[in-house]
């Protein structure tokens, strides 16, 4: 069977009260678009509004997923989610090293590869956010034309560093162009189709041709209900990672409608 396209709604730190996360439930939840064969709807809101927001989704095809978890498997660490808490809730999935984590608190590639080691021995599937800070262009082949999106390749090596093949497939990589996330300024489908191609190079040069062509390769940065459709007929993404869109309901389904189509 054909792989489901993956469309993972990012809160971030939003919303600000349980009655706001209500709302936006009940949004989601009516807009009926939990049934498809062909998308599977990923929500990855704060630690503190998991627990009800799964006990909320239960019996239903939504997956919820963490926004991060520690390197940690338990002990004397103030004010840390281990993986282990997180399965136990029976989160499915983990963002690692998107980047804002990795700006505001400094997150490294060595961290992010720990966390994404504890995340695949805790059978969370880690969503691996890449992405280069400026805007890069690229030849006919796929290869970035300045050492700025040298950064792609980079973060995917660290990340990936003594993980075997074997686990690739578990792993979504989230290729999110930092100029192109919150800013209105996504990243064209034709470029989006690049770095994928990029990153598919990468893991067969890390792994092998069949490693790569299996791997899940989503885009994520500013996507809306107007261009998210591209990114999947066009580009041929795996999926997309939806921060802005994705705490605004009606929108959210419309971005979901769009592919369901
Ligand atoms: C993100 O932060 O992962 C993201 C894609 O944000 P936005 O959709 O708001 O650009």
């Amino acid at each position: 069977m054909d792989k489901k396209i993956l469309i993972i709604g990012n809160w971030k730190c939003n919303p600000s009260t349980k009655k706001e996360v209500d709302h936006l439930l009940d949004v989601i939840k009516n807009g009926k678009i939990g049934n498809s064969k062909k998308t599977e709807i990923i929500i990855c809101p704060p630690f503190v509004y998991l627990q009800n927001i799964i006990q909320s989704f239960k019996n239903s095809n939504f997956v919820i997923g963490a926004q991060d978890c520690f390197w940690e498997p338990k002990g004397a660490f103030t004010g840390e989610i281990s993986c282990s808490m997180l399965r136990d809730l029976d989160c499915q999935y983990v963002i690692l090293g998107h980047s804002e984590r990795r700006k505001y608190f400094k997150e490294t590639d060595d961290i992010v590869n720990k966390k994404l080691k504890i995340a695949l021995r805790s059978r969370l599937k880690p969503i691996l956010c890449i992405g280069e800070e400026t805007r890069d262009t690229f030849d006919s082949e796929g290869n970035p034309l300045n050492e700025m999106s040298l950064t792609v390749g980079d973060q995917l090596e660290k990340a990936l560093m003594g993980i075997l093949s074997a686990h690739i497939d578990e792993i979504v990589i989230a290729y999110e162009p930092i100029w192109a996330i919150g800013t209105d300024n996504s990243c064209s489908s034709d470029d989006a189709m690049k770095a994928t191609l990029f990153i598919r190079k990468i893991l067969t040069k890390l792994y092998s041709r069949s490693v790569a062509d299996k791997s899940s390769i989503i885009y994520g940065g500013s996507v809306t209900s107007k261009n998210a459709i591209e990114y999947i007929n066009d580009a041929g993404m795996d999926g997309l990672l939806i921060g802005g869109a994705s705490i605004n309901g009606s929108e959210f389904v419309k971005i979901i409608e769009n592919i369901n189509d």
